[in-house]
């Protein structure tokens, strides 16, 4: 028989994670038969995490539901066609939007679902009323998204560092270098080789973690703050900079609002 085989540059849609790193996937006849780091993408640049690597086994695990399975009785399935299921859960949607309303449905996305499933989650609570969409990111960058709303007023504006053109850079509780950079959001395998660039080319960078990690030890300095008092550290940066006038005003006047507000907080905080 003759086989039908190619190979295939996609990218990863195990995780939850942005970055939806590079794969060159071989194919035979439909099925996954090898998978690597794809080298040529121009963010991942021939990274993949286990997961990624492990597409294969999903796709062609024997247990993979291939068509939807409808509930008989405890613990028994049959299988059904998708109209009939569509139809049914339609059916069956309605009537508790009728008799509790829209609040009374919940979606939880674990992290086999891709950023994309999420996002349609996400479009099908809202399209039905429920605000109840939750996911893996319920659980973490949360801040992110909160602090980008708040200061850009959409929760997507999450910032990167600009590591490539840093001189400075100031790294609070991450240790990139062992994450991959996933605690800056964008997984940056490169990262470590960026931040020793900002060494290599005169800047500076600061790990403020209690403990001695990878990253702290290729900083220009470590400070080892006890832990849980990040907050007073970071106030502190705040007292110096507010009180000593060390920002620019002119950008302020410009762009903020509440320094007066701020400038009362920190003259009441003790941080001896
Ligand atoms: S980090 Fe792993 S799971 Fe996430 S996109 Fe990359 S290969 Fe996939």
């Amino acid at each position: 028989m003759e086989t039908n085989k190619r190979t295939v540059r996609t990218t990863c849609k195990i995780g939850a994670c942005e970055p939806f790193c590079g794969l060159e996937i071989d194919v035979e006849n439909g099925r996954m038969t090898a998978v690597r780091p794809d080298e040529a993408h121009p963010v991942t640049r021939g990274y993949a995490c286990i997961k990624g690597m492990r597409v294969a086994d999903y796709q062609n695990d024997p247990d993979r539901l291939l068509a939807p399975e409808r509930r008989t009785e405890p613990g028994r399935f049959e299988t059904v066609d998708w109209n009939t299921a569509i139809c049914e859960i339609g059916r069956r949607l309605r009537e508790i939007h009728r008799r509790y309303g829209p609040r009374a449905i919940a979606t939880y996305w674990g992290n086999a679902a891709d950023s994309t499933a999420i996002t349609l989650a996400n479009s099908f609570c809202h399209a039905f009323g429920s605000p109840n969409s939750f996911n893996v990111l319920s659980l973490e960058y949360t801040d992110r998204g909160a602090v980008a709303s708040r200061m850009f007023g959409n929760e997507n504006f999450i910032l990167q560092p600009d590591a490539e053109r840093a001189r400075y850079a100031l790294l609070l509780g991450t240790n990139p270098l062992v994450t991959q950079g996933m605690t800056l959001l964008q997984r940056r395998p490169y990262i470590g080789a960026e931040l020793r660039a900002i060494g290599a080319r005169g800047g500076k960078v600061v790990v403020v973690d209690p403990r001695q990690t990878e990253t702290a030890r290729i900083a220009q300095q470590h400070i080892a703050i006890l832990p849980g008092t990040d907050l007073f550290f970071l106030l502190g940066i705040l007292r110096v900079v507010v009180g000593e006038r060390r920002f620019d005003r002119r950008f302020v006047e410009r762009h903020c609002s509440g320094l007066g507000r701020l400038e009362r907080i920190l003259e009441g905080i003790d941080l001896g």
